[in-house]
């Protein structure tokens, strides 16, 4: 398997290029998400490399990208740029507003699935904050990186797609869901299931070329603001490998 510094190869000892890559994808049967999905963002991830082909990237890079979830970002940001364009009424009704942070409690500890690049880009963000009063100041359960005070997400620009993907149109559901109650008209988009389809498509691809990895983010955040180094955060919030493929076992079809 790739780790840092090694060159992603498989089982002949070549780096595959991104058509082989290509080829790949065609076939690939990941486990999790439905026949619908699966479908859906095969096309996606096609196209994606279509490009990476044509603009003559290097395959480490294209692995790399695929393997660390920002490929998957990237195809999540344009499924939610398309939602957007023509928003659905939980969108156009949404009760979201700044200082609501319901949604911000991370009930049962693990606080929603991200990539090795989202968890990156959090610890980053978050470091700098280390040992400064955090989100559970206000609620036991909150996110770390939420300012006790203003609830406002202290790591804006940097948070990960859960958090992009999350809408409501009742903050008072919120405010009970948070509590672990059931109320509906709160959920992610579906972009955010798509983004979660590319990566489980992602890691079939890359089965036995590079590691395709997912993390708690509440785990990630409590990490960085305690003052613990990435490496540190990282080993403490990877999930165990069947955790994606669990998600979409909830989902129960829906994925
Ligand atoms: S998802 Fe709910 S808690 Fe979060 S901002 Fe929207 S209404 Fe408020
Ligand atoms: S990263 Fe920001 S938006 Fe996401 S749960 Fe934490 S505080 Fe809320």
């Amino acid at each position: 398997m790739a780790s840092a510094g090694k060159a992603p190869r498989n089982a002949t000892g070549r780096i595959p290029d991104p058509a082989t890559l290509l080829a790949l994808v065609q076939k690939a049967k990941p486990r999790g998400p439905s026949r619908a999905a699966t479908e859906r963002v095969r096309r996606m991830l096609v196209a994606y490399l279509e490009t990476a082909i044509r603009q003559r990237l290097p395959a480490q890079q294209v692995i790399a990208d695929m393997a660390s979830g920002r490929a998957a970002r990237r195809l999540g940001d344009v499924a939610r740029d398309m939602i957007e364009r023509d928003p659905p009424p939980v969108l156009r009704d949404a009760a979201c507003a700044s200082g609501c942070a319901f949604c911000c409690i991370l009930s049962g500890g693990d606080g929603g699935t991200i990539t090795e690049d989202e968890a990156r880009r959090l610890h980053e963000a978050l470091a700098p904050l280390a040992g400064v009063p955090d989100g559970r100041g206000w609620h036991p359960a909150a996110c770390p990186a939420l300012d006790p005070d203003s609830r406002m997400c202290r790591v804006y620009d940097d948070r990960p797609t859960i958090c992009r993907s999350f809408v409501s149109t009742d903050a008072k559901a919120c405010e009970v869901n948070a509590e672990g109650g059931a109320e509906t008209g709160a959920g992610v988009l579906g972009s955010h299931i798509d983004y979660l389809a590319v990566h489980a498509l992602v890691r079939e691809v890359l089965k036995g070329i590079a590691q395709v990895r997912t993390y708690a983010m509440a785990r990630v955040a409590a990490g960085a603001v305690e003052g613990r180094s990435l490496d540190e955060s990282l080993d403490a919030a990877r999930h165990p490998p069947r955790t994606l493929s669990d998600i979409f076992a909830a989902l129960d079809g829906r994925g």
